[in-house]
């Protein structure tokens, strides 16, 4: 039994790869999606307070993602930025809508990624969180990147 992802209705199935019942109905799921996308761009640019947002603290203003906010606004790196306000620099400042996006991202291969971490592999660690990964990793580290990962509030 498979559903329009827009309006829900029970299709007859003609293939697998099938999304939704009509093509308006396809369309009008683009285009929902991407109001969605433009509100929250707009929303991540005004810094306007979410609760699951981070605070910059130079600018106070709210933001899912400081690293970038910070690399783009005020040309500081995430280490440099951790460094200025004396945040561990291990530490992922990421919101936690975020965040949980990106465990969830990593669940299938979560064992390779232990694995990684415990070699102390930069695996993880991605482009504008360079630096990051050469410090050396010490036990306290390394559990407390475990706890992350399973961080809910
Ligand atoms: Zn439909
Ligand atoms: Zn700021």
């Amino acid at each position: 039994m498979k559903k329009c992802k827009q309006c829900w209705i029970v299709m007859s199935l003609k293939s697998n790869s099938q999304l939704f019942c009509s093509r308006v109905c396809r369309s009008d799921y683009n285009k929902e999606k991407l109001r969605n996308y433009r509100n929250e761009r707009q929303r991540e640019k005004t810094g306007k307070y979410e609760p699951w947002k981070i605070q910059c603290l130079i600018c106070h203003n709210r933001y899912h993602k400081v690293c970038t906010h910070i690399y783009y606004t005020h040309k500081l790196t995430s280490r440099e930025y951790k460094e200025m306000f004396g945040k561990d620099v291990g530490k992922w400042i990421l919101s936690e809508k975020v965040f949980e996006k990106h465990s969830r991202k990593n669940k299938e291969n979560k064992d390779i990624v232990w694995k990684n971490l415990e070699k102390g592999k930069k695996h993880r660690y991605k482009k504008w969180q360079k630096g990051v990964g050469v410090y050396s990793r010490s036990e306290e580290t390394l559990e407390r990147l475990k706890n992350l990962c399973k961080y809910k509030n």
